[in-house]
């Protein structure tokens, strides 16, 4: 006999009934207000919203501005999306110029004193990699590298935790993240580890790589350079298609976020001179895969490029990824 049928029946029900509507009420409305009260912060990409997710856990509702597939460097908010930016109790950009245009809006709505963060602008300058197309900023995509991505954790939980009444603890919402990230740093080393020497080289459409080539030693070599605003030059394409002869690199790879038609010219650039080089698959740069999907999560979008690098430069990945769940 378990405790609850040990409660007399009669009296239970008779207590329910004495408490009469307000009983079955009092919930709901606790529930309501939990939701009314939780506040929604937002982050204008895909991977910030998860490394919020991740630290505010159920306590917060997390939103974010920027979709699947969508440029950030070409981004500008509409009406909605600028009503949504004043309207968020917290706000999470990646800043460095990534939003290149919507930094007005994100810098005037972060000086109204809501707790804001530019999350790549929490990491000192002097760990960041410089470009000479941003003079006045360093190279934004720094969660390409998972290991410098975690490094942002203690400044949002730091801004997070300015949210009056957090019922959460973000220390610990921080550390699980972390160890997430970690997991994932490990992965890659361990698969990218066998790929030769001559063979580490990446070609991609935009310099979206430069992070995930520092930490896993690579060279990378993009036809246009830290933004997408730029055209690519018939220079340039020329320069890589000497490259890719010279390496006799197997496979080079399209963004999702990026059109692939330079990346297509340098594939027939390369077969003029009688060297065959496949397209290795699409690689997320600067936006995560649809939401609800293992690759519309930063550990998926991440899983999907390592492995899809790792298979086609080779590498030892498994065909499934981290978790067998490509
Ligand atoms: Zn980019």
């Amino acid at each position: 006999m378990n405790s609850y049928s040990a409660i007399p029946r009669r009296g239970l029900l008779a207590g329910i009934a004495g408490l009469g509507p307000l009983a079955a009420a009092a919930p709901m409305q606790a529930q309501a207000q939990a939701q009314a009260a939780r506040p929604t912060v937002l982050g204008t990409t895909g991977m910030i919203g998860d490394l919020l997710r991740g630290v505010g856990g159920p306590a917060i509702t997390v939103e974010t501005l920027i979709g699947e597939g969508v440029d950030p460097h070409l981004f500008r908010p509409t009406r909605n999306d600028i009503a949504r930016i004043l309207r968020a109790d917290a706000l999470f950009y990646n800043g460095h110029r990534l939003e290149g245009r919507m930094h007005e809006v994100l810098e005037r709505a972060a000086s109204q004193g809501k707790p804001s963060l530019a999350v790549a602008e929490a990491i000192p300058r002097a760990r960041l990699r410089q470009h000479e197309d941003y003079p006045d900023a360093a190279d934004p995509h720094l969660w390409m590298d998972p290991a410098l991505w975690a490094e942002t954790l203690p400044a949002i939980a730091a801004t997070l935790g300015r949210l009056p009444r957090l019922n959460r603890d973000l220390q610990a919402g921080a550390a699980e993240t972390r160890a997430r990230l970690h997991r994932l740093d490990a992965y890659a080393r361990e698969v990218l580890a066998p790929i030769p020497a001559e063979r580490r080289v990446l070609v991609t459409a935009h310099d979206a790589f430069a992070y995930f080539g520092l930490r896993y030693e690579f060279r990378v070599e993009s036809i246009q350079g830290l933004s997408t605003e730029a055209e690519a030059s018939l220079a340039r394409i020329e320069a890589m298609v000497r490259l890719i002869v010279e390496r006799q690199l197997p496979a080079l790879f399209t963004e999702s976020s990026v059109p692939d038609r330079a990346v297509r010219a340098l594939v027939e650039g390369v077969a003029a001179r009688g060297h065959q080089i496949r397209l290795g698959g699409t690689l997320f740069s600067d936006s995560m895969g649809r939401p609800g999907t293992y690759r519309g999560t930063y550990e998926g979008m991440m899983d999907h490029n390592i492995t899809l690098i790792s298979r086609a430069l080779g590498g030892s990945a498994p065909e499934r990824g981290l978790n067998g769940r490509l």
